[in-house]
Protein backbone atom coordinates (compact mmCIF):
# COMPACT_ATOMS: atom_id res chain seq x y z
CA UNK A 1 0.00 0.00 0.00
CA UNK A 2 1.39 3.37 -1.01
CA UNK A 3 1.75 5.82 1.98
CA UNK A 4 0.95 9.08 0.34
CA UNK A 5 -1.06 8.23 -2.99
CA UNK A 6 -2.73 11.12 -4.06
CA UNK A 7 -6.60 10.51 -4.23
CA UNK A 8 -9.03 12.42 -5.63
CA UNK A 9 -12.49 11.93 -6.43
CA UNK A 10 -12.08 11.33 -10.02
CA UNK A 11 -9.68 8.66 -9.29
CA UNK A 12 -11.70 5.40 -10.11
CA UNK A 13 -9.00 3.19 -8.64
CA UNK A 14 -9.92 4.20 -5.50
CA UNK A 15 -13.60 4.17 -6.15
CA UNK A 16 -13.98 0.52 -7.53
CA UNK A 17 -13.78 0.12 -10.70
CA UNK A 18 -15.92 1.27 -13.39
CA UNK A 19 -18.71 2.55 -11.06
CA UNK A 20 -19.24 6.30 -11.04
CA UNK A 21 -17.37 8.32 -8.56
CA UNK A 22 -19.42 9.84 -5.33
CA UNK A 23 -18.71 12.96 -6.79
CA UNK A 24 -19.57 12.12 -10.15
CA UNK A 25 -23.02 10.67 -8.85
CA UNK A 26 -23.80 13.67 -6.41
CA UNK A 27 -23.18 16.25 -9.32
CA UNK A 28 -26.94 15.79 -10.87
CA UNK A 29 -28.51 16.91 -7.14
CA UNK A 30 -26.54 20.38 -6.88
CA UNK A 31 -26.33 20.79 -10.92
CA UNK A 32 -27.50 24.41 -11.38
CA UNK A 33 -29.01 24.13 -15.07
CA UNK A 34 -31.12 21.65 -14.05
CA UNK A 35 -31.98 23.77 -10.88
CA UNK A 36 -32.99 26.27 -13.11
CA UNK A 37 -35.32 24.27 -15.17
CA UNK A 38 -36.88 23.28 -12.16
CA UNK A 39 -37.08 26.54 -10.99
CA UNK A 40 -39.07 27.74 -14.12
CA UNK A 41 -41.57 25.16 -14.34
CA UNK A 42 -42.13 25.33 -10.44
CA UNK A 43 -42.63 29.15 -10.91
CA UNK A 44 -44.92 28.40 -13.68
CA UNK A 45 -47.25 25.88 -11.14
CA UNK A 46 -47.29 28.93 -8.67
CA UNK A 47 -48.42 31.68 -11.34
CA UNK A 48 -51.51 29.31 -12.09
CA UNK A 49 -51.95 28.94 -8.36
CA UNK A 50 -51.95 33.09 -7.77
CA UNK A 51 -53.83 33.69 -10.49
CA UNK A 52 -56.76 31.00 -9.85
CA UNK A 53 -59.69 32.55 -9.81
CA UNK A 54 -61.84 30.22 -8.23
CA UNK A 55 -63.48 30.82 -4.71
CA UNK A 56 -62.33 28.13 -2.70
CA UNK A 57 -60.79 27.20 1.19
CA UNK A 58 -59.40 23.94 1.93
CA UNK A 59 -59.81 20.87 0.35
CA UNK A 60 -59.97 18.31 2.96
CA UNK A 61 -58.26 15.29 2.75
CA UNK A 62 -58.49 11.72 4.81
CA UNK A 63 -55.12 11.61 6.57
CA UNK A 64 -54.82 7.71 5.12
CA UNK A 65 -55.46 8.67 1.44
CA UNK A 66 -52.99 11.55 1.48
CA UNK A 67 -50.32 9.43 3.18
CA UNK A 68 -51.55 6.46 0.54
CA UNK A 69 -51.12 9.13 -2.44
CA UNK A 70 -47.33 11.15 -1.17
CA UNK A 71 -46.37 7.35 -0.54
CA UNK A 72 -46.52 6.79 -4.45
CA UNK A 73 -44.79 9.88 -5.21
CA UNK A 74 -41.53 8.44 -3.36
CA UNK A 75 -39.04 6.96 -5.01
CA UNK A 76 -38.46 3.08 -4.99
CA UNK A 77 -34.66 3.42 -4.99
CA UNK A 78 -32.91 2.96 -1.86
CA UNK A 79 -29.00 2.24 -2.74
CA UNK A 80 -28.08 3.86 -5.65
CA UNK A 81 -29.41 8.12 -6.07
CA UNK A 82 -32.19 7.51 -8.34
CA UNK A 83 -32.01 9.99 -11.46
CA UNK A 84 -33.75 13.08 -11.73
CA UNK A 85 -37.54 12.83 -12.33
CA UNK A 86 -38.80 16.20 -13.28
CA UNK A 87 -42.96 14.35 -13.87
CA UNK A 88 -41.82 13.40 -10.00
CA UNK A 89 -41.35 16.37 -8.42
CA UNK A 90 -43.97 18.17 -10.30
CA UNK A 91 -46.41 16.37 -8.91
CA UNK A 92 -45.37 16.81 -5.50
CA UNK A 93 -45.64 20.33 -5.90
CA UNK A 94 -48.81 19.76 -7.28
CA UNK A 95 -50.06 18.10 -4.45
CA UNK A 96 -48.70 20.39 -2.28
CA UNK A 97 -50.39 23.49 -3.69
CA UNK A 98 -53.85 21.70 -4.03
CA UNK A 99 -53.95 20.28 -0.37
CA UNK A 100 -53.49 23.58 1.08
CA UNK A 101 -55.65 25.76 2.56
CA UNK A 102 -55.92 28.27 -0.81
CA UNK A 103 -54.87 31.29 1.02
CA UNK A 104 -54.67 33.58 -2.12
CA UNK A 105 -58.24 32.80 -2.81
CA UNK A 106 -61.11 34.84 -1.84
CA UNK A 107 -62.58 31.87 -0.07
CA UNK A 108 -60.13 31.82 2.62
CA UNK A 109 -61.25 33.92 5.74
CA UNK A 110 -60.35 31.74 8.72
CA UNK A 111 -57.05 31.86 9.65
CA UNK A 112 -54.16 34.47 10.96
CA UNK A 113 -51.45 33.76 8.54
CA UNK A 114 -51.83 35.55 4.80
CA UNK A 115 -51.23 34.62 1.17
CA UNK A 116 -48.06 36.27 1.09
CA UNK A 117 -46.63 38.73 -0.90
CA UNK A 118 -45.15 36.36 -3.77
CA UNK A 119 -41.60 38.50 -3.58
CA UNK A 120 -41.78 37.51 0.04
CA UNK A 121 -41.57 34.09 -1.31
CA UNK A 122 -39.13 33.94 -3.53
CA UNK A 123 -36.80 36.08 -1.27
CA UNK A 124 -37.32 33.34 1.37
CA UNK A 125 -35.87 30.49 -1.93
CA UNK A 126 -32.58 32.75 -2.26
CA UNK A 127 -32.44 32.29 1.64
CA UNK A 128 -32.94 28.24 1.91
CA UNK A 129 -30.31 27.94 -1.06
CA UNK A 130 -27.94 30.64 0.17
CA UNK A 131 -28.80 29.20 3.77
CA UNK A 132 -27.39 31.42 6.30
CA UNK A 133 -28.79 30.89 9.34
CA UNK A 134 -29.44 34.06 11.18
CA UNK A 135 -28.45 34.12 15.39
CA UNK A 136 -24.87 34.83 14.60
CA UNK A 137 -23.30 37.40 12.34
CA UNK A 138 -20.50 36.13 10.58
CA UNK A 139 -23.31 33.06 9.62
CA UNK A 140 -25.71 35.62 8.31
CA UNK A 141 -24.09 39.31 7.62
CA UNK A 142 -26.92 40.97 5.76
CA UNK A 143 -29.91 39.29 7.85
CA UNK A 144 -28.33 40.48 11.39
CA UNK A 145 -28.10 44.11 9.22
CA UNK A 146 -31.59 43.81 7.84
CA UNK A 147 -32.56 42.92 11.62
CA UNK A 148 -31.41 46.03 12.84
CA UNK A 149 -32.68 48.38 9.37
CA UNK A 150 -36.18 46.76 10.47
CA UNK A 151 -35.60 47.44 13.99
CA UNK A 152 -34.61 51.42 12.94
CA UNK A 153 -37.85 51.09 11.19
CA UNK A 154 -40.49 49.50 13.15
CA UNK A 155 -39.36 51.10 16.82
CA UNK A 156 -39.67 54.69 16.11
CA UNK A 157 -43.66 53.28 15.78
CA UNK A 158 -43.88 51.58 19.06
CA UNK A 159 -42.44 55.17 20.72
CA UNK A 160 -39.14 53.54 21.83
CA UNK A 161 -36.08 54.94 21.54
CA UNK A 162 -34.37 53.06 19.32
CA UNK A 163 -30.55 53.19 21.09
CA UNK A 164 -31.58 51.99 23.80
CA UNK A 165 -34.38 49.55 22.98
CA UNK A 166 -33.54 45.79 21.36
CA UNK A 167 -35.37 43.52 18.85
CA UNK A 168 -34.64 40.08 17.79
CA UNK A 169 -36.53 37.50 15.65
CA UNK A 170 -38.02 34.44 16.77
CA UNK A 171 -40.03 31.72 15.11
CA UNK A 172 -43.47 32.50 15.99
CA UNK A 173 -45.37 34.48 18.51
CA UNK A 174 -45.21 31.55 20.98
CA UNK A 175 -41.77 31.86 21.09
CA UNK A 176 -41.92 35.38 21.18
CA UNK A 177 -44.21 35.40 24.26
CA UNK A 178 -41.83 32.59 25.93
CA UNK A 179 -39.01 34.60 25.81
CA UNK A 180 -40.42 37.90 27.13
CA UNK A 181 -41.95 36.20 30.07
CA UNK A 182 -38.03 34.93 30.67
CA UNK A 183 -36.69 38.14 30.14
CA UNK A 184 -39.39 39.85 32.79
CA UNK A 185 -39.16 36.56 35.14
CA UNK A 186 -35.02 37.10 35.16
CA UNK A 187 -35.17 40.72 35.57
CA UNK A 188 -37.63 40.31 38.72
CA UNK A 189 -35.81 37.55 40.02
CA UNK A 190 -32.07 37.70 39.25
CA UNK A 191 -31.04 34.53 41.41
CA UNK A 192 -33.68 32.84 39.55
CA UNK A 193 -31.50 31.37 37.14
CA UNK A 194 -29.08 29.67 39.41
CA UNK A 195 -31.71 28.84 41.83
CA UNK A 196 -34.50 27.92 40.24
CA UNK A 197 -37.90 28.61 40.88
CA UNK A 198 -38.12 27.18 44.18
CA UNK A 199 -34.86 28.79 44.98
CA UNK A 200 -35.98 32.64 43.75
CA UNK A 201 -37.25 34.07 47.27
CA UNK A 202 -40.29 34.26 45.97
CA UNK A 203 -43.53 33.14 44.76
CA UNK A 204 -43.77 34.46 40.95
CA UNK A 205 -46.87 34.92 39.12
CA UNK A 206 -48.13 36.31 36.22
CA UNK A 207 -51.59 38.10 35.16
CA UNK A 208 -52.98 37.04 32.02
CA UNK A 209 -56.43 38.01 30.37
CA UNK A 210 -59.54 35.62 30.45
CA UNK A 211 -58.61 35.73 26.54
CA UNK A 212 -54.89 35.75 26.28
CA UNK A 213 -53.93 33.39 23.46
CA UNK A 214 -52.93 29.81 24.59
CA UNK A 215 -49.48 30.51 23.97
CA UNK A 216 -48.84 32.52 26.87
CA UNK A 217 -50.36 29.61 29.91
CA UNK A 218 -47.57 27.54 27.80
CA UNK A 219 -45.12 29.90 28.72
CA UNK A 220 -46.09 30.46 32.68
CA UNK A 221 -45.65 26.49 32.14
CA UNK A 222 -42.75 25.88 31.19
CA UNK A 223 -41.07 28.76 33.18
CA UNK A 224 -42.48 26.63 36.42
CA UNK A 225 -44.06 29.54 37.29
CA UNK A 226 -47.22 27.19 37.66
CA UNK A 227 -50.66 27.78 36.07
CA UNK A 228 -52.23 28.33 39.85
CA UNK A 229 -50.67 31.23 39.57
CA UNK A 230 -51.63 33.03 36.78
CA UNK A 231 -54.05 35.96 38.09
CA UNK A 232 -56.70 36.06 35.45
CA UNK A 233 -58.10 39.34 34.59
CA UNK A 234 -62.26 39.72 33.85
CA UNK A 235 -62.74 40.70 30.36
CA UNK A 236 -65.50 43.33 28.69
CA UNK A 237 -68.10 41.41 26.00
CA UNK A 238 -65.33 42.17 22.85
CA UNK A 239 -62.83 40.71 25.06
CA UNK A 240 -61.01 43.29 26.18
CA UNK A 241 -59.09 43.51 29.69
CA UNK A 242 -61.81 45.44 31.70
CA UNK A 243 -58.53 48.44 33.46
CA UNK A 244 -60.70 49.12 36.53
CA UNK A 245 -60.39 45.61 38.05
CA UNK A 246 -56.63 45.22 37.36
CA UNK A 247 -55.61 47.20 40.66
CA UNK A 248 -57.82 45.46 42.62
CA UNK A 249 -57.13 41.60 41.04
CA UNK A 250 -53.35 42.84 41.86
CA UNK A 251 -53.89 44.00 45.01
CA UNK A 252 -55.44 40.42 46.30
CA UNK A 253 -52.78 38.73 44.70
CA UNK A 254 -50.31 40.23 46.62
CA UNK A 255 -52.46 40.09 49.64
CA UNK A 256 -52.32 35.74 48.76
CA UNK A 257 -48.84 35.81 48.86
CA UNK A 258 -48.11 36.06 45.13
CA UNK A 259 -45.44 38.37 43.22
CA UNK A 260 -46.90 39.27 39.97
CA UNK A 261 -44.04 40.55 37.65
CA UNK A 262 -45.43 40.64 35.10
CA UNK A 263 -49.14 41.20 33.13
CA UNK A 264 -49.95 40.08 29.56
CA UNK A 265 -51.80 42.18 27.59
CA UNK A 266 -53.30 41.53 23.85
CA UNK A 267 -53.06 44.10 21.28
CA UNK A 268 -55.35 41.86 18.71
CA UNK A 269 -56.68 39.59 20.90
CA UNK A 270 -56.46 36.05 18.71
CA UNK A 271 -60.52 35.61 19.18
CA UNK A 272 -61.83 39.03 18.07
CA UNK A 273 -59.13 41.15 17.66
CA UNK A 274 -59.61 43.38 20.13
CA UNK A 275 -57.04 45.56 21.47
CA UNK A 276 -56.37 45.72 25.90
CA UNK A 277 -56.48 49.39 27.28
CA UNK A 278 -52.69 49.73 26.85
CA UNK A 279 -52.51 52.96 28.83
CA UNK A 280 -54.95 52.13 31.54
CA UNK A 281 -52.91 48.91 32.05
CA UNK A 282 -49.73 50.70 32.10
CA UNK A 283 -51.01 53.43 34.86
CA UNK A 284 -51.79 50.35 36.90
CA UNK A 285 -48.23 48.03 36.24
CA UNK A 286 -45.70 50.72 36.16
CA UNK A 287 -46.46 52.28 39.73
CA UNK A 288 -45.68 48.44 40.78
CA UNK A 289 -43.20 47.46 38.78
CA UNK A 290 -44.48 44.87 37.05
CA UNK A 291 -43.55 44.15 33.79
CA UNK A 292 -45.86 44.85 31.13
CA UNK A 293 -45.98 42.69 28.19
CA UNK A 294 -47.85 43.23 25.04
CA UNK A 295 -48.84 40.21 22.73
CA UNK A 296 -49.67 41.91 19.64
CA UNK A 297 -48.42 38.71 17.57
CA UNK A 298 -51.56 39.71 15.39
CA UNK A 299 -52.47 43.57 15.71
CA UNK A 300 -49.02 44.96 16.11
CA UNK A 301 -49.25 45.42 12.34
CA UNK A 302 -52.08 47.74 12.88
CA UNK A 303 -49.00 50.40 13.79
CA UNK A 304 -47.76 50.69 10.52
CA UNK A 305 -50.68 52.20 9.21
CA UNK A 306 -51.46 55.99 10.08
CA UNK A 307 -55.45 55.32 10.00
CA UNK A 308 -55.03 52.33 12.58
CA UNK A 309 -52.40 52.87 15.01
CA UNK A 310 -54.59 54.69 17.73
CA UNK A 311 -55.45 50.92 18.72
CA UNK A 312 -52.39 50.37 20.49
CA UNK A 313 -52.26 53.99 22.22
CA UNK A 314 -50.05 53.53 25.13
CA UNK A 315 -47.77 50.65 23.84
CA UNK A 316 -45.27 53.04 24.34
CA UNK A 317 -45.29 52.65 28.27
CA UNK A 318 -45.00 49.01 27.70
CA UNK A 319 -41.91 46.43 28.38
CA UNK A 320 -41.89 44.60 25.53
CA UNK A 321 -43.93 43.98 22.64
CA UNK A 322 -44.26 40.25 20.51
CA UNK A 323 -45.25 41.04 16.55
CA UNK A 324 -45.95 38.87 13.93
CA UNK A 325 -44.48 39.80 10.27
CA UNK A 326 -46.85 36.42 9.06
CA UNK A 327 -49.59 37.41 9.78
CA UNK A 328 -50.45 41.35 9.37
CA UNK A 329 -47.47 42.01 7.40
CA UNK A 330 -48.19 39.31 4.47
CA UNK A 331 -44.95 37.29 5.13
CA UNK A 332 -44.00 33.96 4.77
CA UNK A 333 -44.60 31.95 8.23
CA UNK A 334 -42.51 32.28 10.77
CA UNK A 335 -41.36 35.70 11.04
CA UNK A 336 -41.70 36.96 14.30
CA UNK A 337 -40.13 40.19 16.01
CA UNK A 338 -39.68 40.26 19.17
CA UNK A 339 -38.80 44.07 20.65
CA UNK A 340 -38.18 45.11 24.61
CA UNK A 341 -38.06 48.85 25.32
CA UNK A 342 -34.68 47.82 27.66
CA UNK A 343 -32.29 46.59 25.28
CA UNK A 344 -30.16 45.37 28.12
CA UNK A 345 -32.96 43.20 29.80
CA UNK A 346 -33.31 41.17 26.44
CA UNK A 347 -29.69 39.96 27.16
CA UNK A 348 -29.04 38.73 31.15
CA UNK A 349 -30.83 35.41 30.56
CA UNK A 350 -29.11 33.92 27.44
CA UNK A 351 -25.39 34.40 28.27
CA UNK A 352 -24.42 30.96 28.76
CA UNK A 353 -20.76 29.52 28.35
CA UNK A 354 -20.30 28.19 24.95
CA UNK A 355 -16.88 29.27 23.70
CA UNK A 356 -17.46 28.33 20.28
CA UNK A 357 -19.87 31.22 19.50
CA UNK A 358 -19.67 33.71 22.44
CA UNK A 359 -16.88 35.95 22.55
CA UNK A 360 -15.79 37.12 26.24
CA UNK A 361 -15.36 40.37 24.08
CA UNK A 362 -17.66 41.28 21.44
CA UNK A 363 -15.98 43.04 18.55
CA UNK A 364 -17.81 45.33 15.54
CA UNK A 365 -18.69 41.82 14.17
CA UNK A 366 -19.88 40.03 17.27
CA UNK A 367 -22.26 43.10 18.94
CA UNK A 368 -24.41 42.03 15.47
CA UNK A 369 -25.23 38.46 17.13
CA UNK A 370 -28.63 37.87 18.56
CA UNK A 371 -27.69 34.48 19.88
CA UNK A 372 -27.36 36.39 23.13
CA UNK A 373 -31.03 37.22 23.37
CA UNK A 374 -32.54 34.54 22.04
CA UNK A 375 -33.81 30.77 23.03
CA UNK A 376 -32.53 29.46 19.40
CA UNK A 377 -29.32 29.07 17.39
CA UNK A 378 -30.02 28.32 13.98
CA UNK A 379 -32.67 29.91 12.96
CA UNK A 380 -34.15 31.01 9.58
CA UNK A 381 -32.80 34.19 8.49
CA UNK A 382 -36.92 35.34 8.65
CA UNK A 383 -36.37 38.97 8.36
CA UNK A 384 -35.35 38.83 4.70
CA UNK A 385 -38.55 38.21 3.29
CA UNK A 386 -40.10 41.58 5.24
CA UNK A 387 -36.78 43.68 4.80
CA UNK A 388 -37.13 42.95 1.34
CA UNK A 389 -40.42 43.96 0.78
CA UNK A 390 -40.13 47.06 2.90
CA UNK A 391 -36.94 48.20 1.09
CA UNK A 392 -38.91 47.25 -2.77
CA UNK A 393 -42.60 49.23 -2.07
CA UNK A 394 -42.10 51.08 1.60
CA UNK A 395 -44.31 50.79 4.13
CA UNK A 396 -47.27 51.90 2.22
CA UNK A 397 -47.56 48.32 0.88
CA UNK A 398 -48.30 46.97 4.37
CA UNK A 399 -50.35 50.25 5.22
CA UNK A 400 -52.83 50.30 2.20
CA UNK A 401 -53.37 46.64 3.00
CA UNK A 402 -54.12 46.77 6.75
CA UNK A 403 -56.58 50.03 6.19
CA UNK A 404 -58.22 47.95 3.54
CA UNK A 405 -58.47 44.95 5.63
CA UNK A 406 -60.05 46.29 8.57
CA UNK A 407 -62.81 48.67 6.20
CA UNK A 408 -63.78 45.09 4.25
CA UNK A 409 -64.06 44.10 8.40
CA UNK A 410 -66.37 46.77 9.08
CA UNK A 411 -68.30 46.56 5.83
CA UNK A 412 -68.78 42.74 6.69
CA UNK A 413 -70.00 43.71 9.92
CA UNK A 414 -72.66 46.26 8.67
CA UNK A 415 -73.85 43.39 5.92
CA UNK A 416 -74.29 40.35 8.97
CA UNK A 417 -76.14 42.99 10.83
CA UNK A 418 -78.69 43.75 8.78
CA UNK A 419 -79.87 40.08 8.32
CA UNK A 420 -82.56 38.96 11.05
CA UNK A 421 -80.80 35.41 11.49
CA UNK A 422 -77.46 36.79 11.94
CA UNK A 423 -75.70 37.90 15.49
CA UNK A 424 -72.79 39.67 15.33
CA UNK A 425 -70.89 39.61 18.64
CA UNK A 426 -68.30 42.68 18.55
CA UNK A 427 -68.04 45.66 16.96
CA UNK A 428 -64.90 45.17 14.81
CA UNK A 429 -61.53 47.21 16.31
CA UNK A 430 -59.48 44.96 13.19
CA UNK A 431 -59.64 42.70 10.62
CA UNK A 432 -61.58 39.70 12.80
CA UNK A 433 -65.17 39.11 13.48
CA UNK A 434 -67.64 36.75 15.22
CA UNK A 435 -70.71 35.78 14.57
CA UNK A 436 -73.51 33.46 15.03
CA UNK A 437 -75.96 32.07 13.09
CA UNK A 438 -79.55 32.72 15.11
CA UNK A 439 -82.83 32.24 12.86
CA UNK A 440 -85.51 32.00 15.23
CA UNK A 441 -85.97 29.64 17.95
CA UNK A 442 -82.45 28.71 17.52
CA UNK A 443 -81.32 29.43 21.48
CA UNK A 444 -79.87 27.82 24.78
CA UNK A 445 -78.09 24.18 24.48
CA UNK A 446 -78.40 24.25 20.81
CA UNK A 447 -76.59 27.68 19.81
CA UNK A 448 -73.08 26.06 20.37
CA UNK A 449 -73.71 22.17 18.57
CA UNK A 450 -75.42 24.15 15.30
CA UNK A 451 -72.39 26.75 15.28
CA UNK A 452 -69.58 23.78 15.20
CA UNK A 453 -71.53 21.94 12.58
CA UNK A 454 -72.02 24.29 10.33
CA UNK A 455 -68.39 25.45 10.47
CA UNK A 456 -67.15 22.12 9.87
CA UNK A 457 -69.87 21.77 6.92
CA UNK A 458 -68.74 24.70 5.66
CA UNK A 459 -65.24 23.89 5.71
CA UNK A 460 -66.16 20.18 4.19
CA UNK A 461 -67.77 22.21 1.01
CA UNK A 462 -64.53 23.26 0.34
CA UNK A 463 -65.35 26.74 -1.17
CA UNK A 464 -65.31 29.19 2.24
CA UNK A 465 -62.63 28.11 4.62
CA UNK A 466 -63.89 30.10 8.01
CA UNK A 467 -62.85 29.07 11.79
CA UNK A 468 -64.39 28.88 14.98
CA UNK A 469 -63.77 30.46 18.21
CA UNK A 470 -65.65 29.98 21.52
CA UNK A 471 -66.90 33.06 23.14
CA UNK A 472 -68.23 33.01 26.95
CA UNK A 473 -68.28 29.00 26.22
CA UNK A 474 -70.53 29.51 23.29
CA UNK A 475 -69.38 28.48 20.04
CA UNK A 476 -68.70 31.32 17.24
CA UNK A 477 -68.22 31.64 13.50
CA UNK A 478 -65.25 34.07 12.83
CA UNK A 479 -63.96 35.44 9.92
CA UNK A 480 -60.12 36.82 9.16
CA UNK A 481 -59.99 38.79 6.41
CA UNK A 482 -56.62 38.48 5.20
CA UNK A 483 -56.85 38.88 1.50
CA UNK A 484 -57.44 42.40 -0.51
CA UNK A 485 -59.33 40.47 -3.06
CA UNK A 486 -61.92 39.62 -1.02
CA UNK A 487 -65.52 41.70 -1.76
CA UNK A 488 -68.95 42.21 -0.88
CA UNK A 489 -70.44 40.08 -3.52
CA UNK A 490 -67.83 37.06 -1.79
CA UNK A 491 -69.33 38.61 2.02
CA UNK A 492 -72.71 37.78 0.30
CA UNK A 493 -71.73 34.79 -1.36
CA UNK A 494 -70.94 33.50 2.19
CA UNK A 495 -73.96 34.87 4.22
CA UNK A 496 -76.04 32.58 1.59
CA UNK A 497 -73.95 29.46 2.05
CA UNK A 498 -74.17 29.82 5.77
CA UNK A 499 -77.90 30.08 5.49
CA UNK A 500 -78.37 27.04 3.87
CA UNK A 501 -76.04 24.87 5.08
CA UNK A 502 -77.70 26.07 8.40
CA UNK A 503 -80.84 25.30 7.71
CA UNK A 504 -79.67 22.02 6.20
CA UNK A 505 -78.25 21.80 9.87
CA UNK A 506 -81.49 22.59 11.44
CA UNK A 507 -83.80 20.39 9.63
CA UNK A 508 -81.59 17.20 9.97
CA UNK A 509 -81.42 18.09 13.76
CA UNK A 510 -85.25 18.06 13.90
CA UNK A 511 -85.78 14.87 11.78
CA UNK A 512 -83.43 13.56 14.45
CA UNK A 513 -85.33 14.30 17.44
CA UNK A 514 -88.33 13.73 15.60
CA UNK A 515 -87.05 10.03 15.39
CA UNK A 516 -86.13 10.27 19.10
CA UNK A 517 -88.67 11.19 20.15
CA UNK A 518 -87.79 14.83 22.23
CA UNK A 519 -90.43 16.83 22.78
CA UNK A 520 -90.07 20.43 21.48
C1 LIG B 1 -51.27 34.02 16.58
C2 LIG B 1 -51.10 34.48 17.97
C3 LIG B 1 -50.10 33.97 18.80
C4 LIG B 1 -49.23 32.80 18.39
O1 LIG B 1 -48.33 33.17 17.46
P1 LIG B 1 -47.63 32.06 16.53
O2 LIG B 1 -46.83 32.90 15.61
O3 LIG B 1 -48.73 31.31 15.87
O4 LIG B 1 -46.79 31.19 17.41
C5 LIG B 1 -49.93 34.52 20.05
N1 LIG B 1 -50.72 35.52 20.46
C6 LIG B 1 -51.71 36.04 19.70
C7 LIG B 1 -52.53 37.15 20.24
C8 LIG B 1 -51.94 35.53 18.43
O5 LIG B 1 -52.93 36.02 17.69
Amino acid sequence: MKLAGRQSAADNSVNGGERRTAVGELAEAFDSALFLRAVEQCAMRLRGFLDDPEIKGLDLIEPAVLMKAARELMTSEKTEIAAFDGGRLHRIVDLYLSTGIQVHSPGYMGRQFSGTVPLGGLMDLVGSIANQPSSFYEAGQLPNVAERLMAEELTPLIGWDTETSAMVTTSGGSMANLTALLAARNRAFPGIWARGVAGSGGHPAVALSEDAHYSVDRAVGVLGIGAERVVRLPVDDSGRIRPELVGPALDAARDRGLDVFCLVASAGTTSMGSFDPLAELAAVTRPRGIWLHVDGAHGASLLVSPEQRHRLAGLAEADSLTWDAHKMLFVPAPCTLLFYRDGTAARGAFRQRASYVFDEEPDVYSAFDSGDRNLECTKRPMIMPLWTLWSVYGPALFARKIDHLCALTSQAHRMLDAEPDFTVLHEPESNILCFRYTPDGLTGADLHPVQLDLRNRIRADGRFFISKVDIAGVAALRVVLMNHRIDAGHLALLIDEIRATGNQVLRERAARDDKDGIQP
